[in-house]
């Protein structure tokens, strides 16, 4: 699909009972500036809008949408998603002179406020491990008990309890969970 660098609504040109645009725009639109290949666009903006004319404002609602390319912030791999602004709503006040009303500066906002903060390759993602930077989605380690997942947390201390019995308590070390967040 051919691409444009601006979305604009020629007012003149509008039909009375409004129109519905789809296209995309140029991924440079985006511009985020500096972020390091953390969220870089994988694609275009894709926009499908209904416009609308209302006495003196210009009504537009639809969705847009973008495939971005990220890395977890849990386990430091590349991987791609796709944001979505299905609520996309904005009105714009025409007065007499207006003539064109440029719809990329809020289509553009929409998807940067869509953007994770913090993106995470899937819900599910193990990241790494504190200590020795074992990646737990594909391996699992033996450092312990600190950032240790609390699972086997809670089996250590199974073993200890039997060891001594009336010793430690099981799964005290169960808190550590979101030290690896
Ligand atoms: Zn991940
Ligand atoms: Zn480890």
């Amino acid at each position: 699909m051919e691409t444009q660098a601006r979305l604009t609504v020629d007012l003149a040109r509008l039909p009375k009972s409004g129109e519905r645009l789809t296209g995309e725009l140029d991924s440079a639109v985006l511009d985020l500036g500096a972020t390091h290949g953390l969220v870089e666009p994988a694609g275009g903006l894709a926009y499908d809008v209904r416009v609308e004319r209302l006495d003196s404002e210009l009504l537009v609602r639809g969705s847009a949408g973008m495939e971005i390319a990220c890395v977890c912030s849990r386990c430091a791999e590349p991987f791609r998603m796709r944001v979505e602004e299905d609520a996309f709503v904005v009105s714009y006040p025409i007065e007499e002179t207006t003539e064109h009303v440029d719809l990329t500066p809020d289509l553009r906002e929409a998807i940067i406020l869509a953007l994770p903060g913090y993106p995470v390759c899937r819900e599910a993602c193990g990241g790494l491990c504190p200590q020795c930077g074992t990646n737990l989605n594909r391996a699992s380690c033996r450092c312990a008990p600190d950032g240790a997942d609390g699972r086997w947390a809670a089996l250590d201390g199974l073993r200890i309890r039997r060891k001594r019995t009336g010793g430690k308590r099981a799964g005290t070390n169960a808190g550590t969970r979101n030290a690896v967040d």
